[in-house]
């Protein structure tokens, strides 16, 4: 967008030009390089992602058009061309029509458009008991034109936030709030090529709570889901920041641990099965739902895709059950 009113600055030269006299002409022709290089910084911090917040650098960007046009204003002489007056009087509804571009709340509009109030006022003001009737026609017709960038903006916030709302929930399981499969396996797919290319281990657990058919059958089917909630805080608390737990279907789990060595991965699949082991679901006055998971390990190797590491923890994970159900066995131990 600065980058935009940065050329739409710069092209207006050669009116001004044509139809002011030199040294008014050169003298905006000035005011207009400077404005242009100002606003193109603004365009440029934003793309090198600077510190600077996008909403400071929006109201700079505003605040900035306000200020050049303000100045550019008061360099036109009173004869100049009618036309060209009302190009510059014209300053204060581009810059309050431009808040419309941008998904703000109702303040920050409102905050957005003091700059263009203020470019209005300034150059037209002529003491604080005598402001011509025109000025309250351009006041009125900047507050409906702010009035209506702000309900864009506002509408296009409420959007964006629907939208984003959607993503999360597209990539989230309902009733755990863990990842799904859909998003765990584009990740674990990222992370297995950034481990590669990084020469980074890697480890993939594949969890399945044991004999939760039996679980159903005895509880209730709702029991079972409150299981499988208190199962998932177990896992997120269990893993760390960067490390991702995902439910992959009914009563089955991965987690995905980048840069993490086996032995480092066993002593958290174990601190999780112990964990599962130990804690008790409330039923109902005296009764708690006891349950233990199995665990199936398995290391990245060089050339494993997402498939071939899947394959490898569930073999683990199926000897885990054939073992006896309630352990932690790694698919390196057997095929090793
Ligand atoms: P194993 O130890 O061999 O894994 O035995 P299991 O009973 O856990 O395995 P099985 O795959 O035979 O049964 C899984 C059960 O999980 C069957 C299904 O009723 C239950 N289940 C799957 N999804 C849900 C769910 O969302 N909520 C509840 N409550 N149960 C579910
Ligand atoms: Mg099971
Ligand atoms: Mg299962």
């Amino acid at each position: 967008m600065a980058w935009l009113v940065a050329l739409g600055v710069l092209a207006w030269i050669p009116i001004d030009l044509r139809t002011l006299p030199w040294t008014t002409a050169t003298h905006l022709l000035g005011l207009r390089l400077l404005l242009a290089a100002a606003l193109l910084l603004v365009a440029a911090s934003q793309r090198l992602g600077t510190r600077r917040s996008p909403t400071s650098a929006l109201f700079v960007f505003i605040a900035l058009q306000a200020v050049g046009f303000a100045w550019m204003e008061a360099q036109i002489p009173p004869d100049a061309p009618p036309l060209l007056r009302l190009g510059y009087g014209l300053f204060p509804f581009v810059v309050a029509a431009q808040i419309a571009i941008f998904p703000l709340p109702l303040v920050w509009s409102l905050l957005l458009a003091l700059p263009a109030l203020g470019l209005l006022l300034l150059p037209s003001w002529q003491g604080p008991f005598a402001p011509d009737v025109s000025l309250f026609g351009g006041v009125w017709l900047l507050f409906l034109i702010v009035l209506i960038s702000a309900w864009a903006g506002m509408s296009q916030l409420s959007l964006l936030l629907d939208l984003m709302r959607a993503r999360t929930d597209a990539a989230h399981d309902g009733l755990t709030g863990l990842a799904n499969r859909r998003s765990a396996m584009a990740r674990l797919e990222a992370e297995i090529a950034q481990a590669h290319r990084r020469g980074q281990p890697l480890v993939l657990l594949a969890l399945d709570l044991d004999h939760f058919k039996r679980v159903n059958d005895a509880y209730g089917h709702a029991a079972g889901d409150r299981v499988l909630t208190e199962f998932a805080t177990i896992l997120r608390e269990s893993l760390r920041l960067g490390d991702l737990g995902a439910r992959v279907g009914g009563e089955e789990f991965i987690a995905l641990l980048p840069q993490t060595e086996a032995l480092a991965a066993r002593h958290v699949a174990e601190r999780i099965r112990e964990q599962c082991e130990r804690h008790e679901v409330a039923h109902d006055d005296d009764t708690s739902i006891r349950f233990t998971i199995s665990i199936g390990l398995a290391s990245l190797h060089p050339g494993d895709d997402a498939a071939a590491l899947l394959a490898r923890a569930d073999q683990a994970l199926y000897r885990a059950k054939h073992g006896g159900r309630n352990r932690v066995v790694a698919a390196e131990e057997w095929s090793g």
